[in-house]
């Protein structure tokens, strides 16, 4: 299975995980080797040799040599690139799709799904290309002319999770691109494969459109290389995707060296129910964000907040619900498959740990709690745990997992007070069918998460919008609206065309 996976995606004999422009890949073998595992089966899918810091150093220089020409290219033209990335990703989506389900171990619709939303910010780029607007302001002196525009930023870096190992990378490269810049992507050492792929997918696109070198790649064996690409002031931008734990370094030394971050961390996101909630729509949006992805997003729903009048009647469907995934837990390839397992087996032991946190804390396993020990691989029970309370350790921190904390509320102020009343800042939503509760939450006393939705869950963002979160999330935005001018300098132009040079304050020299 994994090998003709990996031929079709041209990959049979892959072992470099370094692209280097110029259609080379390095021939380092020195450097260390990471090896996926697919993480259904504990198999080892390949072996790919690292990056070594000679390879990081030629990368950085043919990096900083194709922004010269880059910067000047036209916006549209830049828009041109990424279309045909975008129709190279649209022929390779099924393999890359599958690809993605072996290596990460989401199931394949949801493999397939993240190489859509890369043809899908492609698509959004090509169209922003021509819509990177500066302001014009009406100046205050006479004959004269102000306004803003926007210019390339110059290298951007790309640190990116295992659990979505090609999507972030496309919502970050696209737009730096249109934006004039050159992408340099350290991957997670978790899918390294997911990342060649897609390099080679896109560079050979590049190359056959005439197209220089935009996009670089290279894979750390251990963390020295990714800390010197945090630490490199040739990177004006590090973009990270991960735990709030990395993120935070990160974004201490990024700033220290006065560069500029995009930080993507962690979420604990909630959903509220409150008594009108519709349960035709509310059951599958809180089982979806969950249980999908084996609770391996960013997005996923860790909390419930359910309306007391509601609980009792909620909590027994959703367990009914939970009970009939199990079953359709497995093979994250296979077209049955419903959840598939966690990436690794530490992450098995964090979600088990859990477990234990929350049952010595008073807490009830409705349902789950148990990792599947008789099979190979890294499959768990998706869990619900009751009575315990929102302000416990344990539910304030996110495992990465699918266990959700259900707990009942009185008033609405009292739920949005708890969703709110954790570190994180991600994804939050609200069920209702009345109007004022919405507004409410969705106001500026409401939920205080970068996303808020009525009516739909907390996962599966659209690549429209501005993606991101506050507090411990990290505070960047990323994919639609206007992210992309994060991947530029803004500069202000003021141009007199008087005769006359009006000094500030009215001060005059007398010359
Ligand atoms: P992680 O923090 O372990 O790793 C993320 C990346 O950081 C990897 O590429 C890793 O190799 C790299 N890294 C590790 N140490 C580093 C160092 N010292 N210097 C530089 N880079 C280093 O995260 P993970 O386990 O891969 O991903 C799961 C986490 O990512 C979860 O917390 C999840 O919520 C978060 N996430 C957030 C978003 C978002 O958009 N907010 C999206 C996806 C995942």
């Amino acid at each position: 299975m994994s090998h003709s996976i990996l031929s079709a995606l041209g990959l049979a004999d892959v072992n470099s995980g370094t692209y280097l422009g110029h259609g080379e890949w390095s021939k380092t073998s020195d450097a260390g080797t990471l090896q996926p595992v697919n993480p259904a089966s504990g198999e080892v899918i390949a072996s790919v040799h690292a990056s070594s810091a000679a390879d990081y150093a030629l990368i950085v220089e043919r990096a900083q040599a194709a922004f010269k020409v880059w910067r000047t290219t036209p916006a549209p033209r830049r828009g041109e690139a990424v279309r045909l990335c975008g129709e190279a990703l649209r022929r390779h989506k099924d393999a890359l799709g599958s690809l993605v389900a072996l290596e990460m171990g989401k199931i394949k619709p949801e493999g397939d799904g993240e190489v859509q939303e890369m043809i899908d910010i492609a698509d959004f780029a090509v169209g922003q290309s021509r819509m990177m607007y500066g302001a014009t302001m009406h100046s205050e002196r006479p004959g004269h002319r102000m306004y803003d525009q926007y210019h390339p930023l110059g290298l951007v870096g790309i640190i990116s999770a295992f659990n979505f190992p090609v999507a972030v990378w496309a919502w970050n490269a696209m737009l730096a691109t249109i934006a004039g810049d050159i992408c340099i992507w350290k991957p997670s050492p978790k899918t390294p494969l997911s990342a060649i792929a897609t390099m080679k997918i896109c560079n050979e696109a590049l190359q056959a459109g005439g197209f220089p070198d935009l996009f670089f790649l290279f894979n750390d064996a251990g963390t020295e290389l990714s800390q010197a690409f945090v630490d490199d002031k040739r990177i004006p931008l590090i973009s990270f995707t991960g735990s709030t734990r990395v993120g935070r370094m990160v974004g201490e030394r990024v700033a220290k060296r006065m560069g500029r971050s995009l930080l993507e961390l962690g979420g604990n996101n909630a959903i509220i129910l409150d008594e009108t909630a519709d349960l035709k729509l509310a059951i599958p949006g809180i089982v979806f964000g969950a249980v999908g992805t084996a609770g391996q997003r960013c997005t996923t729903t860790r909390r419930l907040f359910v309306h007391e009048s509601i609980f009792d009647n909620v909590l027994d469907t959703l367990v009914k619900a939970y009970q009939q995934v199990e079953g359709k837990i497995g093979d994250p390839t296979l077209a049955t498959t419903l959840m598939g397992p966690l990436n690794s087996p530490e992450a098995v032991q964090a979600y088990l740990a859990a477990i234990e946190k929350a049952k010595a804390a008073g807490g009830t396993v409705r349902t789950g709690g148990k990792a599947l020990a008789d099979r190979k691989g890294n499959f768990v029970l998706p869990t619900i745990v009751t009575g315990i309370a929102n302000a416990h350790e344990v539910v304030q921190t996110e495992t990465f997992a699918p266990i959700l904390y259900v707990m009942p509320f009185k008033t609405l102020d009292e739920a949005i007070d708890m969703q709110n009343d954790v570190p994180q800042g991600l994804s939050s939503s609200i069920f209702t069918n009345n109007l004022r509760a919405a507004e409410q939450f969705l106001s500026a006393a409401g939920s205080d998460c970068g996303i808020a939705n009525v009516n739909i869950g907390t996962s599966g963002a659209e690549i429209g919008g501005a993606f991101g979160g506050e507090k411990e999330t990290g505070g960047g935005r990323e994919s639609g609206s206007d992210a992309w001018k994060v991947y530029m300098r803004r500069q202000t132009n003021t141009i007199n065309y008087s005769d006359a040079l009006p000094l500030a304050q009215g001060i005059k020299f007398d010359l």
